[in-house]
Protein backbone atom coordinates (compact mmCIF):
# COMPACT_ATOMS: atom_id res chain seq x y z
CA UNK A 1 0.00 0.00 0.00
CA UNK A 2 1.30 3.42 -0.86
CA UNK A 3 1.69 5.90 1.96
CA UNK A 4 -1.57 6.88 4.15
CA UNK A 5 -2.48 10.59 3.66
CA UNK A 6 -3.93 12.93 6.25
CA UNK A 7 -4.79 16.56 6.22
CA UNK A 8 -7.12 19.06 7.62
CA UNK A 9 -9.59 20.81 5.80
CA UNK A 10 -7.71 23.93 4.11
CA UNK A 11 -4.84 21.39 3.07
CA UNK A 12 -2.08 23.72 4.99
CA UNK A 13 -1.27 20.98 7.65
CA UNK A 14 -1.13 17.35 5.90
CA UNK A 15 0.19 14.37 7.57
CA UNK A 16 2.20 10.97 5.91
CA UNK A 17 1.11 7.41 7.81
CA UNK A 18 3.47 4.37 6.79
CA UNK A 19 0.46 1.90 7.45
CA UNK A 20 -2.91 1.48 8.81
CA UNK A 21 -3.55 1.52 12.46
CA UNK A 22 -5.03 -2.03 13.82
CA UNK A 23 -7.74 0.08 15.40
CA UNK A 24 -9.10 3.29 15.96
CA UNK A 25 -9.98 4.59 19.55
CA UNK A 26 -12.54 6.52 20.16
CA UNK A 27 -12.04 8.53 23.55
CA UNK A 28 -14.56 10.70 26.15
CA UNK A 29 -12.58 12.38 27.64
CA UNK A 30 -12.84 16.09 28.38
CA UNK A 31 -10.97 16.99 25.58
CA UNK A 32 -11.17 14.10 22.47
CA UNK A 33 -14.93 14.08 22.96
CA UNK A 34 -14.73 17.55 22.02
CA UNK A 35 -12.50 17.18 19.17
CA UNK A 36 -14.47 13.92 18.64
CA UNK A 37 -10.83 12.84 17.49
CA UNK A 38 -10.34 9.22 16.36
CA UNK A 39 -7.23 8.27 17.26
CA UNK A 40 -4.45 6.42 15.19
CA UNK A 41 -1.20 5.52 17.68
CA UNK A 42 2.20 6.05 15.91
CA UNK A 43 5.81 6.88 17.29
CA UNK A 44 7.12 10.27 16.49
CA UNK A 45 9.32 8.96 13.40
CA UNK A 46 6.85 7.34 11.94
CA UNK A 47 4.63 9.73 10.84
CA UNK A 48 5.65 13.19 8.49
CA UNK A 49 4.24 16.56 9.29
CA UNK A 50 4.00 18.55 6.79
CA UNK A 51 3.27 21.95 7.46
CA UNK A 52 4.59 25.76 8.05
CA UNK A 53 5.32 26.57 11.25
CA UNK A 54 2.96 29.76 10.95
CA UNK A 55 0.29 26.83 10.12
CA UNK A 56 0.44 24.93 13.30
CA UNK A 57 0.38 25.71 16.95
CA UNK A 58 -0.47 22.70 19.91
CA UNK A 59 -2.98 23.20 22.39
CA UNK A 60 -1.36 22.07 25.84
CA UNK A 61 -3.46 21.55 29.38
CA UNK A 62 -3.25 19.53 32.32
CA UNK A 63 -0.34 17.23 33.24
CA UNK A 64 1.37 19.08 30.19
CA UNK A 65 2.02 15.53 28.65
CA UNK A 66 0.22 15.50 25.30
CA UNK A 67 0.41 18.58 22.63
CA UNK A 68 -2.54 18.65 20.39
CA UNK A 69 -1.85 20.10 17.22
CA UNK A 70 -4.46 22.18 14.62
CA UNK A 71 -4.34 23.71 11.78
CA UNK A 72 -4.69 27.61 12.60
CA UNK A 73 -6.48 28.30 9.56
CA UNK A 74 -9.02 25.91 9.83
CA UNK A 75 -9.09 24.80 13.25
CA UNK A 76 -8.73 21.07 12.88
CA UNK A 77 -7.35 18.95 15.08
CA UNK A 78 -4.57 16.70 13.21
CA UNK A 79 -2.45 14.99 15.59
CA UNK A 80 -1.36 15.16 19.21
CA UNK A 81 2.44 14.22 20.18
CA UNK A 82 4.32 13.61 23.66
CA UNK A 83 5.61 16.49 24.94
CA UNK A 84 8.81 15.01 25.72
CA UNK A 85 9.88 14.10 21.83
CA UNK A 86 12.04 10.96 20.77
CA UNK A 87 12.08 8.70 17.77
CA UNK A 88 9.64 6.14 19.69
CA UNK A 89 7.77 8.80 21.42
CA UNK A 90 4.15 8.59 20.85
CA UNK A 91 2.57 10.04 18.12
CA UNK A 92 -1.17 9.96 17.53
CA UNK A 93 -3.05 10.75 13.96
CA UNK A 94 -6.42 11.69 14.34
CA UNK A 95 -8.26 9.52 11.52
CA UNK A 96 -10.90 11.56 11.08
CA UNK A 97 -8.62 13.70 8.53
CA UNK A 98 -8.33 10.53 6.46
CA UNK A 99 -10.29 9.84 3.79
CA UNK A 100 -13.25 7.82 4.88
CA UNK A 101 -12.41 5.49 2.28
CA UNK A 102 -9.25 4.96 3.63
CA UNK A 103 -10.43 4.15 7.20
CA UNK A 104 -13.59 2.70 6.70
CA UNK A 105 -12.29 -0.93 7.43
CA UNK A 106 -10.62 0.21 10.77
CA UNK A 107 -11.80 -1.21 13.83
CA UNK A 108 -12.88 1.09 16.76
CA UNK A 109 -12.42 0.72 20.11
CA UNK A 110 -14.10 2.89 22.66
CA UNK A 111 -11.55 3.92 25.62
CA UNK A 112 -13.28 5.06 28.62
CA UNK A 113 -11.12 8.33 29.52
CA UNK A 114 -12.90 9.97 31.51
CA UNK A 115 -13.47 7.80 33.95
CA UNK A 116 -11.92 4.18 34.37
CA UNK A 117 -9.11 5.02 31.47
CA UNK A 118 -9.67 0.99 30.33
CA UNK A 119 -11.37 0.27 26.61
CA UNK A 120 -14.86 -0.34 27.47
CA UNK A 121 -14.71 -3.63 24.64
CA UNK A 122 -12.71 -5.29 27.16
ZN1 LIG B 1 -6.23 23.73 7.70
Amino acid sequence: MDVLKASCHCGAVRLEIPYKPKSLTSCNCSICRRYQALWGYYSQSEVKVIARPDDLTAYVWGDRQLEFFHCKVCGCCTHYEAVEKGPEARLAVNAQMMDPEDRKDIPVRRFDGAVSWTYLDE
